[in-house]
């Protein structure tokens, strides 16, 4: 799944504060978009899926997190408890995306996500047949709903602008696949 998507789907959990700490849905939002790109940092750094995925060490995090933002919420430690959520729940949905290969839909690698924890890769299930799919864009584009219509400003910007980054990247994702494979990236 595309970095954007783990970041809607970060702002969804964060828009759950709206009705209940208005004041903090920015914080939650923006927390959330951070910890939902971050995990793929790693795929400039060592290993893509693994150096900054952890599909269960996460929600120790979020366990920590949540009880502090509730006791102590400012904007930090609401936008700390969202980052670890969206963080957790990009690195246990990739599991339900393609492999990790060049060309991920030909099938073509048995890597979904790293499991820390367990010491070895989860096998990818594919639900969202590889990252910049189409069902990966619908996906975007019904998570990125609530930062779009329950939003304005910075959140509704960066929501719009993630989104349309996602619908770029669909109609490129085959040919650089094809032209990495091609070339040994
Ligand atoms: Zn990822």
């Amino acid at each position: 799944m595309m970095s954007t998507t783990h970041a809607a789907v970060g702002v969804c959990f964060a828009a759950l504060a709206l009705p209940v700490a208005p004041e903090f849905a920015v914080p939650a939002a923006l927390g959330a978009i951070a910890g939902g790109i971050f995990p793929d940092l790693d795929v400039a750094v060592v290993a893509h899926r693994k150096t900054l995925h952890f599909p269960e060490h996460y929600w120790l995090a979020v366990l920590a997190a949540f009880p502090v933002a509730a006791v102590w919420p400012t904007d930090y430690t609401v936008a700390a408890a969202f980052f670890a959520l969206a963080a957790a729940v990009h690195s246990v949905s990739d599991m339900f995306g393609g492999g990790l290969g060049a060309r991920p839909w030909a099938n073509d690698d048995p890597r979904g996500v790293y499991s820390h924890y367990r010491g070895e890769w989860i096998r990818p299930r594919r639900w969202i047949p590889y990252d910049g799919s189409p069902r990966d864009l619908l996906v975007a584009a019904v998570c990125s709903l609530p930062g779009l219509l329950l939003y304005d400003g910075l959140v509704r910007n960066v929501s719009a602008a993630m989104l349309a980054i996602s619908a770029a990247y669909v109609v490129v994702r085959k040919p650089i696949g094809n032209f990495a494979a091609r070339h040994d990236l």
